[in-house]
């Protein structure tokens, strides 16, 4: 079987020397565990974290080691009743053309329902986030503004997509004229600024504020950066920020010494929370399982009926995850970042 393993750790921005494509004999799976034959692999920014060996919700991935990744494909072999071969499961199966993993561990995908690919993506653990995140943390009411940023990316479209139905005012942003025509034309968003076209924060705001004229009651916040920066003093009291990433500084290390050197200071961030009584809220959602069923049975319908759009980025050969995944990281994916295995 082929496999990607982290080879070195990245130091800053990772590069293809930090990867390495390795065939390896194919084990067998033991009691309770099922052998796929992986079809899709999923990248995520979360994996940027894994690459460092920093102390944080996860461990990293150790040198030499199996990139780590969620992965959906055809269970080959199955020790368990919950599996027959045959089956498409989605699980950890890593950056791989196989893996194993307990059954446990891995979750029936219905191909008569939709695509498998969006096992990944929208109807998976990124759109679960989205849900998640902007019903539990955002507690959005019709008539509010929402801002979003990674605005075309699975968890920013399903935040701007759900947030639409529920009668809110939807800003995204997102990098580029083609990424913001789509969240306008595509999921429906009601204005998109382009943060590459403004250079500073203050521009940002500038350009943030003429499409928010009553202010921000909802930042759903994906990147950090100059983005959070220019969003700050937009917003209103009693505000919420969910806090599902800050992907602009995955790539800078110490998280806490970065944000510094982007000017948002401490003092900054804790006064505009104190005087404008926000809601701030950090999220993991591996911690939130449980609640997948209801986001599956609410979600799955509206993807089936086209009222959520999907927008996957789809990329050939294994071989070819290392260049995707750094692409990722810098915004180069349009729409859920996917590597087709087999
Ligand atoms: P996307 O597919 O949207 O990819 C990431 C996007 O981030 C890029 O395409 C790019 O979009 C944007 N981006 C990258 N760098 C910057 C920057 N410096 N400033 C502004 N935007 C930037 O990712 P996902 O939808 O999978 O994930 C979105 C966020 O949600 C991430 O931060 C991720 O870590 C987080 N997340 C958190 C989870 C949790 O449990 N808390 C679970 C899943 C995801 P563009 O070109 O449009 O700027």
């Amino acid at each position: 079987m082929a496999r990607i393993v982290l080879a070195a750790r990245p130091d800053g921005a990772p590069t293809l020397d930090d990867f390495r494509l390795e065939t390896v004999p194919l084990a067998a799976p033991g009691k309770g565990e099922v052998l796929v034959r992986v079809r899709y692999l999923s990248l995520d920014p979360y994996m940027r974290g894994r690459m460092d060996d920093a102390k944080s919700y996860a461990a990293p991935v150790p040198l030499g080691g199996l990139m780590e990744g969620g992965a959906v494909g055809e269970v080959v072999t199955s020790n368990s009743p919950h599996f027959a071969p045959g089956d498409i499961a989605f699980g950890p199966f890593g950056w791989a053309s196989h893996g194993i993993a307990p059954a446990s561990h891995c979750r029936k995908v219905d191909p008569d329902q939709a695509e498998i690919t969006t096992s990944l993506g929208v109807l998976g653990m990124p759109g679960f986030t989205g849900w998640h995140g902007l019903n539990e943390f955002g507690r959005p009411q019709s008539g509010e503004t929402l801002v979003v940023a990674a605005a075309t990316g699975p968890v920013g479209s399903m935040v701007g997509q759900l947030a639409k139905s529920m009668g809110l005012r939807v800003i995204g942003i997102a990098g580029g004229t083609e990424k913001c025509v789509a969240a306008r034309e595509l999921f429906g968003f009601d204005a998109c600024i382009d943060h590459s076209a403004h250079g500073s924060a203050d521009d940002l705001r500038a350009a943030l504020k003429e499409v928010c004229p009553e202010g921000i009651d909802i930042y759903f916040e994906n990147v950090g950066g100059k983005v959070l920066e220019a969003v700050l003093p937009l917003m209103n009291p009693h505000g919420r920020i969910p806090i599902c990433g800050m992907i602009a500084w995955y790539n800078a290390g110490g998280l806490g010494e970065s944000a510094q050197d982007m000017g948002l200071t401490a003092p900054k961030l804790w006064r505009n929370i104190l005087v404008k009584f926000l809601s701030v809220n950090g999220f993991i959602i591996s911690n939130h399982w449980n609640r997948f069923p209801e986001f599956l049975n609410q979600v799955a319908p509206l993807v089936a009926d086209g009222s959520i759009a999907v927008k996957e980025d789809i990329t050939d050969g294994l071989e070819n995850a290392p260049q995707a995944f750094i692409d990722l990281l810098e915004g180069g994916n349009f729409g859920k970042a996917i590597v087709k295995v087999a």
